[in-house]
């Protein structure tokens, strides 16, 4: 047994699993240290419960390997594989008590009574249902119900625990309790949890490490706290907490532009005038009186008490900031704003434009995104050559009427910078279009896609 194998109890290399034409995982790498408790943090389909269901062998990996306690498992069937999977309902089931639902496994491996009792027995205790065991399932409340399937997978020792969105069916006052115990529980047990969540504050509370995802990849692996204070990129910022991800430009190291104002930071080596995504936390950001002291001045919007502090939002210019603060304006009180260099977050951008592998229809013309394009006259490349075509976000108009545009999609994410949106759409030829709008849409809503002829340019590949 080398290092490796002996350090970490899960080793993801290089998986991808496509459904059909649709990539569900893309390159997936992770590795998992015994006895870590791992949190897969996604939106919806973005491909965590994929993910899991590969490491529990429900599904069978497209392309990679998987290892498992230093085994290629990969081609492994469920049941031999030394992990237990907990889901958000509960399935246990209904005509046999708890005891039974519990020792349902054991018996099938024709384990002798006393030592399934004795297992039943020590897996009740560990979730804190001593008293229940010949109580039928159904009397129990959701939590109960959760606690007994977590008995039952824990029951089998496993080396590992798969939880899948465990707490979701629970209201918020069971949830808060059960994630408090599940904590306990994992220490006691020593064993390897991975938990999938869309949960971002259960995955802060819960974890020795978050892997974030979103469409299929995996976005940032980390300590919670690395993860809050250094996120990755605008996507991690946006997912985790509250956040304000504004333009800015990086004028030279330790100096930063956003909001026509030059700020202090301690970030260096991005470069001179480079573009760059500027993260603030809400929490972050001082607000007082007009003065002097202020870097920026703006009027307040709103103002929500938050039980511990008040959440307002501040207009400076044509920002707007989300500020968190324990001092109270009113709307319409004018107001400075500060923020520490070692607040401010600065990020490279994915992207600075759309691009698009195309093909040269003719000098007017181009295919791209499944469909043809008018263009201004191309003399860079002849017709039928393929092309890059290259589009700003700006440009590309989205329409509530899909038979408008010249395509389809669908609004994926939407990512508010203080004075526009970044949206993600994911056309129906199954690319991705990030628009910038000033229009309010909802994730979710069905658009038209629009191109003008002036916003393309055509590049030689
Ligand atoms: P949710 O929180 O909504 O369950 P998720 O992050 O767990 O989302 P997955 O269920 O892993 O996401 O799905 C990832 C993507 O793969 C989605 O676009 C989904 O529609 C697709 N997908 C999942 N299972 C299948 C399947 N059996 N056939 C086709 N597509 C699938």
């Amino acid at each position: 047994m080398n290092m490796q194998e002996e350090d970490f109890i899960i080793e993801i290399r290089n998986v991808s699993k496509f459904f059909g034409e649709k990539t569900a995982l893309e390159c997936i790498n992770l590795s998992v240290r015994k006895g870590e408790f791992v949190t897969i943090l996604g939106p919806s389909g973005c491909g965590k419960t994929t993910l899991l269901r590969l490491l529990a062998g429900f599904q069978t990996v497209s392309e990679g390997e998987i290892r498992i306690a230093g085994k290629e498992i990969t081609q492994t069937p469920p049941h031999k594989r030394p992990v237990n999977t907990v889901f958000q309902k509960y399935a246990l089931f209904p005509h046999l008590n708890v005891y039974d639902n519990i020792a349902f496994g054991l018996k099938l491996k024709k384990l002798s009574k006393a030592v399934i009792e004795r297992k039943v027995r020590g897996s009740l205790k560990m979730v804190g249902m001593t008293d229940y065991e010949f109580r039928d399932v159904d009397s129990l409340s959701g939590g109960q119900q959760q606690r007994v399937a977590i008995a039952r997978a824990i029951v089998n020792e496993p080396e590992v625990l798969l939880l899948d969105e465990p707490l979701a069916a629970l209201d918020l006052k069971m949830r808060k309790d059960m994630q408090m115990e599940l904590k306990e529980m994992h220490k006691r047990l020593g064993i390897t949890f991975v938990y999938v969540t869309h949960d971002q504050e259960e995955a802060l509370t819960l974890s020795d490490t978050i892997v974030v995802m979103s469409d299929g990849k995996i976005q940032q692996i980390g300590t919670p706290i690395d993860i809050y204070n250094e996120p990755a990129n605008s996507f991690v910022a946006d997912f985790i907490g509250e956040s304000n991800i504004l333009n800015g430009t990086m004028i030279k190291d330790n100096l930063v532009r956003f909001c026509d104002t030059n700020f202090e930071c301690v970030d260096r080596g991005f470069g001179e005038q480079t573009p760059v995504d500027v993260v603030i936390r809400p929490e972050d950001i001082y607000i007082f009186q007009q003065s002097d002291a202020a870097q920026l001045t703006g009027v307040v919007q709103s103002t929500i008490f938050k039980g511990v502090h008040y959440e307002m939002t501040v207009l400076c210019g044509d920002y707007e900031f989300l500020v968190q603060d324990y001092h109270h304006f009113e709307v319409g009180d004018t107001v400075g704003l500060l923020v520490k260099p070692m607040d401010i977050h600065i990020m490279h951008k994915e992207r600075l434009c759309n691009t698009f592998e195309g093909k040269l229809l003719d000098a007017e013309h181009v295919e791209f995104l499944g469909c043809t394009f008018a263009c201004m006259p191309v003399s860079c490349a002849q017709p039928g050559e393929k092309v890059s075509v290259e589009v700003d976000f700006n440009q590309i108009i989205l329409q509530d009427n899909e038979e408008d545009g010249a395509l389809t999609g669908e609004v994926r994410f939407i990512l508010y910078k203080g004075n526009h949106y970044h949206l993600t759409v994911l056309s129906d030829w199954d690319e991705l279009v990030y628009v910038d709008t000033n229009d309010v849409w909802d994730d979710g809503d069905r658009v038209g896609i629009t191109i003008p002829a002036e916003a393309i340019r055509v590049v030689k590949c």
